[in-house]
């Protein structure tokens, strides 16, 4: 079974390894392709999208690993959201995730239901106590609610996968990984599937099913391979 993963971070934002070596630990993992998802916000998007979008190609041309390269609206009001978020994707981002009210952090009331309402958005990061009207914007805007793999942020998955079900919103499990040893395996996203509620044909349908809709929302397709040069 392919992996994917649409957020994770490096050196470029505030991980602890560089790209090349988060994704060759990602296709050591057996993953479908390497998303560079690096925390962008006002001032720092126009400096950091064109960065990682020059290591997704230096991926796929060492590693021949498929690279999609993406950015996590992070710390930014929720009135300036769709602004940050429309300039990442002219810049070069080809999807979006927004750090959302995640308990492991301060939450900003407000932030959750403005990215929910963002059509440039893909993902809901880490939702935290995520309301129903957050939801339900979310499953109207075709966005995916996330299930975290990373520490606190996790603390609501129980919650965020509840909400889900209950109201038709897709999710999707990321890692959040700030470092290669945190990226996910088959093992672990199906262990932190279940304990996030799921039944079984749920943990199917989220690991494999959501993150193809994920892609083709924005019609990125993602050969087997890349040719390396
Ligand atoms: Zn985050
Ligand atoms: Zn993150």
């Amino acid at each position: 079974m392919p992996l994917f993963d649409f957020h994770t971070h490096t050196t470029i934002s505030d991980g602890h390894a560089a790209p090349l070596v988060m994704a060759g630990r990602c296709r050591d993992n057996g993953y479908a392709a390497y998303v560079c998802s690096d925390h962008v916000d006002e001032a720092s998007v126009e400096r950091r999208v064109p960065q990682i979008v020059e290591a997704c190609r230096m991926v796929e041309s060492e590693l021949g690993l498929p690279a999609v390269p993406a950015v996590e609206v992070t710390r930014v009001p929720p009135d300036r959201v769709a602004v940050v978020a429309a300039r990442a994707r002219s810049l070069g981002a080809r999807l979006v995730v927004v750090h959302g009210e995640t308990l492991g952090d301060f939450p900003q009331p407000g932030l959750n239901l403005a990215a929910a309402r963002c059509p440039d958005v893909d993902i809901l990061g880490h939702p935290g106590l995520i309301s129903d009207q957050a939801a339900e914007a979310a499953r109207e805007n075709g966005i995916h609610l996330e299930i975290s793999a990373a520490g606190l942020h996790g603390l609501t998955n129980g919650h965020v996968a509840k909400v889900a079900l209950r109201l038709g919103v897709s999710l999707v499990l990321d890692s959040d990984a700030h470092r290669p040893e945190a990226l996910l395996t088959v093992e672990r996203s199906r262990q932190l599937l279940q304990g996030s509620g799921l039944d079984l044909e749920e943990v199917l349908k989220v690991a494999q099913g959501s993150p193809l809709r994920v892609l083709a929302r924005r019609g990125i397709a993602i050969p087997q391979s890349v040719p390396s040069d």
